[in-house]
């Protein structure tokens, strides 16, 4: 149906014939260049079949989930079932055991739903499923990873407090250990995706260490979100990624055992390790948000007629529709070989904090122009373009902010550090 609000996607095709045929189902595709070549079979088959997933589970349900402020929870065994949580780790652990440009596909077919979609499974995968991979025990590994994969178990990362946000160094949650290797917990974590669904907490917190120069290290910790002095508050009066679960976190002394402390974990480094891997699916995932929104204006462009003409022939639209559809094709090669360089394990966080942060301004950018382009109908939930904008706003600020980025591409250039 290529008058819908959702136009026709062209079947995975490597065929350079066939593109050079149908050049405008590629332009409504948004791959002018072809990008689909540059992916092997298994990759397309992949990102056709969360595509569908999403098509068929999220679409109709979002926009109302948006309004009502819900997160749909009743997504999360599918999700598990086929495959997407976790799905760049081994298989070993119950995983997909997919690769990084598979992973980063999952996520952009995700947020063409929505961010807070995304989001869930970002939260689950990377800061959750990844440090417990990275950092935990065999023990830790074996018991959690596949319960986590199959969405059977709902994970959150606690990280951000309410004084330290893009300084988590300041963090004040403290866990303590007693003479019998116990630990005693006490702080507060806010902002927390899944916080009020999740049954397991991974908590950054300071630890006593005699063998740094301040005394302290960083240390994360599995948290069982049933622990007496556990207690979950959902963030209320959110504007944006209100298809998602955003909570804060209380911990007032709760007691956990030995075996709670990530082992393998140790510094700041180690939550920045996740971050990385979480801002990586984000660059993906944000694409797929600009996706929704320039594909729904370049649809609703040639539909609606105003002075005797589609609007998608006038000059002004045309050049909204080849800004957009530009900055996607733009945004989709650096990730693409982001995600080329993450598999060779040749990557480095600067290049990550790159793609990120272009990826997520031209998101919010192309979201924007698609609500403009749509006129009054453009703020309607009924269509996507200002969820995601709305959504895109919250992107923008976590997972390091934009101007966090800017400062570490900067300190990359010009060797000098200007965080503080
Ligand atoms: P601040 O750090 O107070 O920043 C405020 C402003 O100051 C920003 O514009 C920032 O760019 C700027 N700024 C800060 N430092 C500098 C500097 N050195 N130079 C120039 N400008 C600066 N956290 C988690 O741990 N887990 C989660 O699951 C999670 N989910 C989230 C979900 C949502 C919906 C949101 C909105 C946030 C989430 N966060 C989560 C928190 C998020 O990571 C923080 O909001 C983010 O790190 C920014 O911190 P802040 O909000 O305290 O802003």
């Amino acid at each position: 149906d290529l008058e819908g609000p959702f136009p026709l996607r062209m079947a995975a095709s490597t065929d350079t014939e066939t593109f050079l045929a149908s050049p405008q189902l590629r332009a409504r595709e948004g791959d002018l260049f072809n990008i689909d070549a540059a992916l092997t079979e298994e990759e397309r088959a992949v990102r056709d079949s969360v595509r569908a997933f999403v098509d068929e589970k999220v679409l109709p349900i979002i926009g109302q989930c948006y309004v009502d402020g819900r997160f749909p929870r009743e997504l999360i065994p599918a999700l598990g079932e086929q495959g997407y949580l976790g799905a760049n780790l081994p298989e070993a652990y119950g995983c997909a055991g997919l690769n990084n440009v598979m992973y980063g596909l999952i996520n952009q077919e995700l947020e063409r739903g929505d961010s807070g979609i995304r989001s869930f499974a970002s939260v689950q995968s990377s800061l959750v499923m990844y440090p417990i991979y990275a950092f935990g025990s065999e023990a830790q590994k074996q018991h959690w990873l596949p319960l986590l994969a199959k969405g059977q178990r709902i994970g959150c990362f606690g990280l951000t407090e309410p004084d330290y946000g893009s300084n988590p160094a300041g963090m004040i949650t403290r866990a303590r250990q007693q003479a019998d290797g116990t630990w005693i917990l006490n702080g507060a974590k806010m902002w927390i995706t899944n916080g009020s669904m999740a049954h397991v907490a991974v908590v950054w917190a300071k630890t006593d260490d005699a063998d740094t120069e301040e005394g302290t290290s960083i240390r994360g910790f599995l948290v069982p979100t049933d622990a007496k002095g556990f207690k979950a508050k959902d963030q209320k009066g959110k504007l944006s990624l209100r298809a998602s679960d955003t909570s804060e976190l209380v911990f007032d002394n709760v007691h956990l055992p030995a075996d709670a402390i990530l082992p393998n974990s140790g510094g700041l480094k180690s939550p920045l390790m996740c971050l990385t891997q979480a801002r990586y699916g984000i660059s993906w995932g944000v694409l797929g948000a600009a996706i929704a929104c320039y594909e729904e204006a370049l649809s609703y462009g040639k539909n609606r007629v105003m002075f005797g003409k589609p609007i998608a022939g006038f000059q002004i639209q045309q050049q909204r529709l080849a800004d957009m559809v530009t900055e996607i094709v733009k945004g989709q090669l650096l990730s693409l070989h982001l995600g080329r360089m993450k598999d060779a394990g040749t990557y480095t966080p600067q290049q990550v904090s790159m793609a990120k942060r272009n990826n997520v301004n031209i998101a919010t950018d192309i979201a924007r122009e698609a609500r403009r382009l749509l006129g009054a109908v453009g703020i309607l939930a009924e269509y996507g373009a200002m969820r995601h904008m709305a959504n895109l706003e919250s992107v923008y600020t976590y997972e390091g902010t934009h101007d966090v980025h800017s400062l570490i591409i900067g300190q990359a250039v010009t060797g000098l550090g200007a965080f503080k």
